[in-house]
């Protein structure tokens, strides 16, 4: 049997290729502690190598594992023993900045937050946006079609995306590093790859779209009464902030007092709300913006839509009210936990969480369910605790999420992807004709099933 680690190693040099020991150094994923175990690490340095390494893997039918930031919450990244990971952390160059067309160049390794973070020291603004920004990667994010906090606004992943540089499993170069907005030029290749999870090529590099950095952003976090007002809030905010509105996040009251435990999360207002929304709108006139962010507060105040609300007066204040939305490790300290993504009709979601509420208290006496969500965009996710130990805890959980998702025609995955976690529900949101139209394309560009094997489907 072949050696992959050596070939590998003859192919692209020693300094490129980690043996399975050395491997074993680091981490398995973000949520995951245990030490990798992989037949190989690669780390390229450029596409040339990515295609390389993947020729290679491909002539000896070596299944391939690709690595972005490893945040990704449905083990779609997951190594294993007889697998060679390719990592993209070391290409990660912001290549070009256009910044008449507003366009960037990156490669795919490129952390998300340093990107933001770059391009804003230019006047302008990257608005992909979510809690994992410090550890993702933009090969990643366009692997499973992020979406993040600014949805609302700017929409996810796929619609800050114009080229795209991808590596197939044969090793072939395909470059669509398109540049513009309009290119109607035949079929728009890229679309294929943007959340297709790593199993049908590499994507090595991308051209994204960049706006201009907004001047003004006002934010409050803001406690309601009930979830009708949480939808009628989000509505007036539609109205009177109009395209300005760039976030407004939800949080069921019992989320809210668990991250906001002593320890955890500062609570600016008070915690017995029975419902709390993030609410954040961009903007570029300084002299107005927040009084009109501040009249729009007060009308909603005067219609007794919301009970309480807390405005931050600095960037300390606005992380502060962030902090409560992202940071949710106080959920994580006990186990067994699982995190849940799924998305729904804005108007069927009160009766889907009061179904899931239920169903996990009479599954499990002490189980606890907590509740969030990019509310705007139909996504909610749920934070399910059986609280005791046992057996196929999980699989009851899964049962209990997905089940009532098909009558409200939701779907199982809004944002996180299918990875291995999720690819027994996937018939739940897909039909049988989406599945095999997903399967023939993957036999078409994977032949031999070497990318990312069992990841959305066996
Ligand atoms: C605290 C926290 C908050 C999060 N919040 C959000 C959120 O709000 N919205 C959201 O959408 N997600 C969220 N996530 C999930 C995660 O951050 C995203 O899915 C992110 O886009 C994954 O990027 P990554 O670089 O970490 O990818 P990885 O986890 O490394 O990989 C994810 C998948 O993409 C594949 N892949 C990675 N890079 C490439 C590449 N270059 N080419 C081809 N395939 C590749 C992998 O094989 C895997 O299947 C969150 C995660 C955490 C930990």
């Amino acid at each position: 049997m072949v050696n992959i680690y050596e070939c590998l190693v003859e192919e692209l040099g020693a300094k490129k290729v980690l043996s399975p020991t050395d491997a074993r150094e680091r981490a398995t994923s973000y949520w995951d502690a245990s030490p990798m175990n992989v037949a190989a690490l690669v780390r390229p340095s450029n596409t040339d190598d990515v295609s390389k390494a993947l020729a290679l893997c491909n002539a000896y039918g070596v299944a391939v594992v690709t690595h972005g930031g490893l945040s990704g919450c449905v083990e779609g990244a997951k190594p294993a023993e007889q697998k060679v990971v390719i990592s993209l952390e070391s290409m990660n160059n912001i290549d070009h900045l256009d910044l008449v067309g507003r366009t960037a160049t990156v490669e795919a390794g490129c952390i998300l937050e340093t990107f933001q973070n770059t391009v804003k020291e230019h006047g302008l603004y990257f608005p992909l946006d979510l809690g994992a920004r410090g550890s993702c990667q933009l090969g990643g994010n366009a692997a499973t079609n992020a979406g993040g906090i600014n949805v609302i606004r700017y929409g996810m992943m796929r619609n800050l995306i114009l080229g795209m540089e991808v590596v197939l499993a044969d090793g072939t170069v395909l470059s669509s590093m398109n540049q513009m907005l309009k290119n109607n030029a035949g079929y728009d290749l890229k679309q294929l790859f943007i959340g297709s999870e790593g199993t049908l090529g590499i994507i090595t590099r991308l051209v994204l779209r960049l706006e201009t950095a907004p001047r003004t952003c006002n934010t409050a976090l803001i406690a309601l009464n009930n979830f009708g007002q949480v939808v009628d809030l989000l509505n007036h905010f539609k109205v009177s902030m109009a395209d300005s509105l760039s976030a407004y996040e939800v949080m069921w009251g019992e989320h809210y007092r668990a991250v906001t435990e002593e320890g955890w999360n500062k609570s600016p207002i008070d915690r017995s709300h029975p419902f709390y929304v993030v609410a954040e709108c961009e903007g570029v006139d300084p002299e107005n913006d927040k009084n009109r962010f501040l009249k729009t507060l007060e009308h909603a105040f005067e219609q007794e839509l919301i009970l309480d609300a807390a405005l931050s007066k600095s960037e300390a204040e606005r992380q502060e009210i962030w902090e409560t939305r992202e940071n949710f490790e106080a959920l994580l300290q006990t186990g067994p936990v699982f995190l849940y993504d799924v998305s729904l009709p804005i108007k069927n979601m009160e009766d889907y969480i009061t179904q899931v509420l239920n169903d996990v208290q009479k599954q499990w006496q002490k189980g606890q369910c907590y509740v969030l969500g990019h509310i705007g965009d139909g996504n909610l996710h749920l934070f399910i605790k059986p609280e005791e130990p046992g057996d196929g805890l999980h699989d009851m959980a899964d049962n209990i999420v997905y089940q009532p998702l098909s009558q409200f025609n939701g779907s199982v995955s809004a944002e996180h992807g299918i990875g291995t976690e999720k690819k027994k529900w996937l018939g739940h949101s897909r039909s049988n004709a989406e599945i095999e139209m997903m399967k023939l394309l993957k036999s078409t560009l994977d032949p031999k099933n070497i990318l990312n094997p069992g990841v959305i489907f066996n």
